[in-house]
């Protein structure tokens, strides 16, 4: 039997461990705050940043919200950022990307405080990643570890083939299944647009993530049975539906199940713990700062 893993139930888990953290720091008279800044009129930005805002508010967690506007000076967001910085009220801090184009957005990771970096793609805490001596792991390759463990997926001495190699999933996600660490201890595949036969390196993994951003190009022939697989795409395709579009993954699910020992939902993988992952670095962020220990 095929497990399908219940990305919603797990992020739910996670977000009812965070609650005793919250109380600890409650009782030191703390309030963790996130501060999300949104420079973009993109409606899915917009969409993502409200969708944070209200999973704070909904765990305790203080929300700060600050917009600017999209065909403002790069100074203006980069002050911003300087003032939170500066501010000992606000924890955690998220630039919702992608930034105008006339922004650069590695001067946008270097100016936030890595103490503050919440996302984790402020160099220091991406060596830090590296080094094994992670501060903040990205909320999205975090999520998958949580669900990998959930699920009973061993991942130490595991064959892992992560497909996609961007900074925001495939990388550290390539490194947190390197990790001698829980969760890690796997050997590590990373396949991207220029692998010579992906099914070659996918047919012989234990573990499949799928990070590419191609909708549905994971087919069940090429898995081997019981493979477990983590499903990162949202992908717009057209179809007969209301909005005129639906979402699927990077993984062909009828298909791939059929091979598969546990595998991710798009909806209802990967994305809710993302967004489970963040609160949980906001939270650590709090303690960090105000020298609360909190049990996460
Ligand atoms: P990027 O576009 O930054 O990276 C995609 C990677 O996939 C690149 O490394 C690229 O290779 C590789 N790739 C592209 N086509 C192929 C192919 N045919 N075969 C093998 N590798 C290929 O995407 P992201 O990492 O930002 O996101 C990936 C997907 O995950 C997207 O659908 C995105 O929407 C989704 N996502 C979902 C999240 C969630 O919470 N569920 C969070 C973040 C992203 P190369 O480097 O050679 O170009």
């Amino acid at each position: 039997m095929t497990e399908i893993i219940d990305g919603n139930a797990v992020a739910q888990d996670v977000r009812d461990g965070l609650a005793d953290a919250i109380d600890a720091l409650d009782d030191e008279g703390v309030t963790p705050s996130l501060a999300t800044v949104l420079m973009s009129d993109d409606p899915a930005s917009e969409t993502y940043v409200s969708m944070k805002q209200q999973d704070c508010e909904e765990v305790g967690i203080e929300a700060i919200d600050i917009e600017i506007d999209p065909d403002a000076p790069a100074e203006e967001l980069f002050d911003t950022i300087d003032e939170l910085n500066a501010d000992d009220d606000v924890n955690g801090i998220l630039v919702q990307m992608p930034v105008p184009d006339h922004v650069d957005d590695r001067e946008v990771l270097r100016r936030i405080d890595p103490a503050k970096d919440v996302d984790g793609f402020h160099p220091e805490n991406v060596g830090r990643l590296v080094a094994g001596n992670a501060r903040y792991k990205p909320c999205t390759p975090h999520g998958i570890q949580k669900l990998l463990a959930d699920a009973g997926v061993e991942t130490e001495g595991a064959d892992a083939v992560v497909v996609g190699r961007s900074d925001i999933v495939g990388k550290p996600m390539a490194n947190l299944l390197l990790q001698k660490a829980e969760g890690g201890n796997a050997t590590v595949t990373v396949c991207h647009s220029r692998t010579d036969d992906l099914a070659a390196k996918t047919r012989q993994a234990d573990i499949v993530v799928a990070a590419a951003g191609v909708p549905e190009m994971i087919t069940g022939d090429m898995l081997s049975a019981g493979t477990a697989v983590i499903d990162v795409g949202i992908n717009r395709v057209d179809a007969d539906t209301e909005k005129g579009y639906e979402l699927v993954g990077d993984v062909d699910f009828e298909s791939a199940k059929e091979s598969a020992g546990a595998i991710t939902p798009v909806p209802g993988g990967v994305g809710p713990m993302t967004r489970a992952m963040l609160l949980w670095n906001t939270v650590k962020a709090a303690g960090l700062q105000e020298d609360v220990s909190v049990d996460l």
